[in-house]
C-alpha cells in the first residue's frame, strides 16, 4: 500500500495544503488538496473520495472536481456519513455560488454519493473500508482501510480527546491522526476538539493499553505557524513512548 501525503496541513499557501491523503492512487481521503495537487488525469482515476467530516479544509476541492468531472464526461464518487452528504447539499453545492453537481446534469449527475455507515465495513475497489466515529465539533468518521493484499492504515481525520471506543473497532498496521497545536494550546484542544502532543499522549497510551502494541504515527493537521513548536514536542513524545511518531509533509510518500 502506498500511502501519499498531498496535503498535510489545516492552512493553505504556496507551499503547504490542505490535508488530503491518496492511497495506491486509487483512493482518496478528505479533498482539501485534490484539484490543486494532483494533474486532472490522477483526478480521473481515482475510484473514490472518502470524506471524514464537513469542515471546509477537508471538501474544499469538491465543486472544483466535480467540473472536471462534467469537462471530461466521468463521475467522481463520494462515499461519506449522511451529515457530510446534507453539508455538501445545502451549503457547498446548493446550486448558488456553483453548480449542483449532487443532481446535474439531471441525466448523469457527475458527483455520485453514497452515504455509509458507521461502523459496518464495506468494500470500495477491492478494500475494505470501515467507518469509525471519533469526537470532533461536527459528526466526523476516522477510515480504517485494508488493501487487498491485508496492509491496514487507520485515520482518524480531525478529532480531539476520547477515542477509547473508536481503538476498540481498528487495528491499523499505520495510524494517522492529527496534532493541529503546541501542548499551550491544550485548552483550544479539549474545547474545539483537536488534538495537542499531551493529548495524542493519552490516547496513545489508551491504544497500547487496550490492543498490546502501537503502530507507527503520522501527523497532520499541523497549523504551520506553530509547527517547530509541535514537531519538538513530538520528538519528545516520541523518546518518551519510544515509538514512532512524525510528522507528514507535502508530498510524502509511505509505504506499508
Ligand atoms: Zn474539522
Ligand atoms: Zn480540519
Amino acid at each position: 500500500m502506498n500511502i501519499r501525503f498531498l496535503g498535510a496541513h489545516n492552512c493553505e499557501s504556496s507551499t503547504i495544503k490542505l490535508v488530503t491523503l491518496l492511497i495506491d492512487d486509487t483512493l482518496a481521503i478528505d479533498a482539501g488538496s485534490l484539484t490543486s495537487s494532483l494533474p486532472i488525469e490522477a483526478q480521473l482515476q481515482l475510484k473514490a473520495v472518502l470524506i471524514t467530516h464537513q469542515h471546509y479544509d477537508h471538501i474544499r476541492d469538491i465543486p472544483a472536481m466535480a467540473m472536471n468531472a462534467l469537462f471530461y464526461e466521468t463521475n467522481i464518487h463520494i462515499y461519506s456519513i449522511q451529515a457530510v452528504y446534507d453539508a455538501l447539499a445545502t451549503h457547498w453545492l446548493n446550486g448558488t455560488t456553483y453548480a449542483n453537481f449532487l443532481e446535474k446534469p439531471q441525466d448523469n449527475p457527475r458527483i455520485k454519493f453514497t452515504v455509509i455507515e458507521p461502523n459496518k465495513a464495506v468494500r470500495i475497489g477491492g478494500y475494505d473500508i470501515l467507518a469509525v466515529p471519533v469526537n470532533h465539533s461536527v459528526p466526523t468518521v476516522g477510515f480504517q482501510i485494508t488493501s487487498p493484499d491485508g496492509k491496514i492504515v487507520f485515520y482518524t481525520g480531525d478529532t480531539g480527546p476520547g477515542l477509547a471506543d473508536c481503538w476498540q473497532y481498528v487495528s491499523p498496521q499505520l495510524l494517522i491522526t492529527e496534532v493541529t497545536a503546541p501542548n499551550r494550546y491544550e485548552d483550544f484542544g479539549r474545547k474545539l476538539l483537536h488534538l495537542t502532543p499531551n493529548l495524542l499522549k493519552e490516547e496513545l497510551i489508551a491504544f497500547q493499553k487496550l490492543k498490546g502494541y502501537l503502530p507507527p504515527v503520522v501527523l497532520v493537521h499541523m497549523n504551520p505557524r506553530q509547527e517547530k513548536e509541535i514537531e519538538a514536542e513530538i520528538a519528545l513524545l516520541a523518546k518518551e513512548l519510544d515509538a514512532s511518531i512524525t510528522l507528514a509533509y507535502e508530498g510524502m510518500l509511505l509505504q506499508l
